[in-house]
């Protein structure tokens, strides 16, 4: 599965956290990665963290795998792989080119963590920066704040130096903005069952002519990694729901929702929909769960259950009685443990993107339940 190139991976041993002696080596030929520490380096983010390079040569998951082994910071290192998923018109669910909201806007949240300093920023429903997650990063350095959001998000980045654009849509994601405007703008404000039903509805329609891309509707990246000192940092960066309501922020940039780290016990964060992770903090909920011993992969599945108990409307719910959205969450601990899981994985075979000495690569996620969201 992994496409290795080789002037990327060549990892050498100078790098500060590997071994002094460690000698120079590539993916997949033992021992790849030599450690002082017990900690297996790794990264694992969202799938879409090993589906784009934004046209250059390595994917999100190679770049913060590569960067961070050679001895750069762990959130730095994060930060310039998902960079390349922000920047990549392709991906309809981050940065440039995301999905904008209800009124044809692309509103960015994004966060980050850094587990051995205890600093931590986000910002929410930010406009015409491509990359929230540099923003967020600035956040975290320059203020005293964990999280800035709207106008004032995008007067403090200005402030920092970074361009702003009037918009951020691509042809694709404005194409189908105006198609999904189209299709429901009467009913944009209907009451919350039928809005619910109806939005279903033209997103499926969307889907099946083209408009959107299945496996992208709900997008997000969340890249997180532990370096072979232990060191562990996180970060998540989302266009957010399609179609929001302008304003709406999800769970991407909030604190022990969309991510949550712990320099000395783990990291996780999520993709899906938000609302149901902010009911239960759950990333939060996932790192407490591996504080007390749980494996990520356990500790991941409990807060999936946690999200299902708290499903109880009808509009939410299959005609099983199961939840009709997914949530996944990308975990790792500070051994270098790792999971994805997921509520459904069978449907879509929900996948995760992970780096490790073995090179990059696609996994599958643990489902909570078998079926899927229909
Ligand atoms: N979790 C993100 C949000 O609710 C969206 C997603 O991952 O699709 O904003």
């Amino acid at each position: 599965m992994a496409r290795l190139n080789r002037r990327e991976f060549v990892l050498t041993g100078t790098a500060a956290g590997l071994a002094a002696a460690a000698p120079t080596t590539v993916f997949g030929q033992a021992p790849a990665v030599t450690t002082r520490s017990s900690t297996k380096p790794v990264v694992v983010s969202s799938a879409n963290g090993h589906q784009y390079k934004n046209g250059g040569p390595v994917t999100a998951v190679e770049k913060a795998f590569s960067t961070m082994v050679r001895g750069g910071d762990v959130l730095d290192a994060l930060i310039a792989g998902v960079n390349i998923v922000e920047l990549d018109p392709e991906d309809t669910s981050v940065g440039y080119g995301g999905l904008p909201n209800a009124d044809g806007v692309v509103q960015l949240d994004a966060s980050c963590m850094h587990g051995p300093r205890k600093r931590a920023g986000a910002v929410a429903a930010l406009e015409g920066v491509r990359t929230p997650s540099l923003v967020a990063q600035k956040v975290m350095d320059y203020t005293d704040h964990h999280l800035i959001v709207g106008a004032d998000a995008q007067r403090f980045a200005r402030n920092m130096g970074f361009t702003i654009e009037s918009d951020l849509n691509t042809e694709r994601s404005r194409k189908a903005w105006l198609e999904w405007k189209r299709r429901t703008d009467s009913l944009h404000y209907l009451d919350p069952d039928k809005r619910e039903a109806a939005m279903r509805q033209v997103d499926r329609e969307m889907m099946a002519e083209g408009y959107i891309d299945p496996n992208h509707y709900y997008g997000t990246i969340n890249c997180n990694g532990v370096n072979a000192k232990g060191e562990i940092c996180g970060v998540t960066t989302t266009s957010g729901l399609a179609w929001k309501i302008p304003g709406r922020v999800g769970d991407s940039p909030i604190l022990g929702a969309g991510l949550y780290v712990d320099g000395a016990v783990g990291a996780a964060g999520s993709t899906g929909r938000g609302e149901a992770n902010l009911y239960g903090l759950c990333s939060f909920l996932i790192v407490e769960g591996m504080r007390r011993g749980l494996h990520p992969k356990d500790a991941g599945l409990e807060a999936l259950k946690r999200i299902q108990a708290n499903t109880t409307e009808k509009r939410l719910l299959t005609p099983k009685g199961t939840p009709n959205f997914n949530v996944n969450f990308y975990i790792l601990n500070a051994k270098g443990d790792y999971a994805g899981v997921a509520i459904y994985s069978a449907d879509r075979k929900q996948q995760f993107a992970v780096c490790d000495e073995k090179g990059p690569r696609l996994e599958l996620s643990e489902p909570l339940l078998e079926g899927s969201t229909d």
